[in-house]
């Protein structure tokens, strides 16, 4: 029986965000505010015991090798590519194999930066087994994946796991809805995405869980703003404790990915 699941992933990067906002920062500091937020999401999904999938880049990995070490004992690391900000196609099985030395496991999926195209022969011949790099919806500015499927499908060998969207309006349950939509909103297209498909998934990064409302050093949207640190925390709490009411059960994107290949294998 397949019972209702929630795929919580945070992307693990350096904090980039200001300088497609015209504002430069430092490296040191781009790490700095990825490590805070990450310490805080940690702490809450080991009080409320749920696991979830950590897309790194391996440029963080490197400067915190023994937190992604730590992760990996109870959460899934999966590749957020080498460097957040620049992308070469060989970096996909690099950021792979830096991963998988650092923390002693197997890394199967793939979460490309921005959501944005690659090849996808190029991740299979990289030694991936999924790739959660689909947003199936419009973000203006962005893209506009509207015609793109919803749920899961294999190109070749590669399991596709769209990032999660409302049937027929693809209202996106995501970091920016999240962050801006009242949580209503959100529990409301969490149930119609999971009445069709038996599980939903959502991406965060680690920095919105750290306080970004320095307008003078990061220069970021009100949009991506408004809702940062403390708060955050308190929605994404709230949300797992709703879900828990509801009775759905949280895994990480290898354990549903390995579901889903199976549950494909047996059918076909
Ligand atoms: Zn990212």
């Amino acid at each position: 029986m397949d019972s209702k699941k929630i795929l919580l992933s945070f992307d693990v990067e350096e904090f980039d965000t200001p300088l497609e906002f015209g504002k430069s920062l430092a490296l040191k500091d781009q790490l700095e505010y990825s490590y805070h937020g990450l310490l805080a999401v940690l702490s809450l999904l080991e009080k409320e015991q749920v696991c979830a999938t950590f897309f790194t880049t391996a440029n963080f990995a490197l400067h915190f090798p023994e937190l992604i070490k730590k992760i990996s004992e109870t959460h899934e690391i999966a590749s957020h590519g080498y460097y957040h900000s620049s992308f070469k196609n060989e970096d996909l099985e690099i950021s792979r194999k830096v991963l998988k030395k650092i923390t002693g496991k197997e890394i199967y999926g793939y979460r490309m930066a921005r959501m944005m195209p690659v090849d996808n022969q190029t991740i299979i011949d990289a030694g991936y087994i999924y790739n959660a790099s689909l947003h199936p919806t419009y973000i203006p500015g962005r893209y506009n994946n509207f015609h793109k499927p919803r749920q899961p499908f294999m190109t070749g060998t590669l399991l596709q796991i769209p990032a999660s969207v409302t049937p027929n309006i693809r209202f996106p349950v995501f970091w920016l809805s999240f962050k801006n939509f009242p949580l209503s909103i959100i529990k409301l297209a969490t149930k119609q995405i999971i009445h069709k498909d038996n599980f939903v998934n959502f991406y965060f990064h680690p920095w919105e869980f750290t306080n970004i409302k320095d307008k003078e050093k990061l220069n970021l949207p009100f949009y991506i703003s408004r809702l940062s640190g403390e708060k955050m925390i308190k929605k994404l709490e709230n949300f797992i404790s709703w879900s828990k009411m509801k009775g759905y059960t949280f895994k990480n994107y290898w354990e549903q990915a390995s579901f889903l290949i199976e549950d494909k294998n047996t059918s076909s």
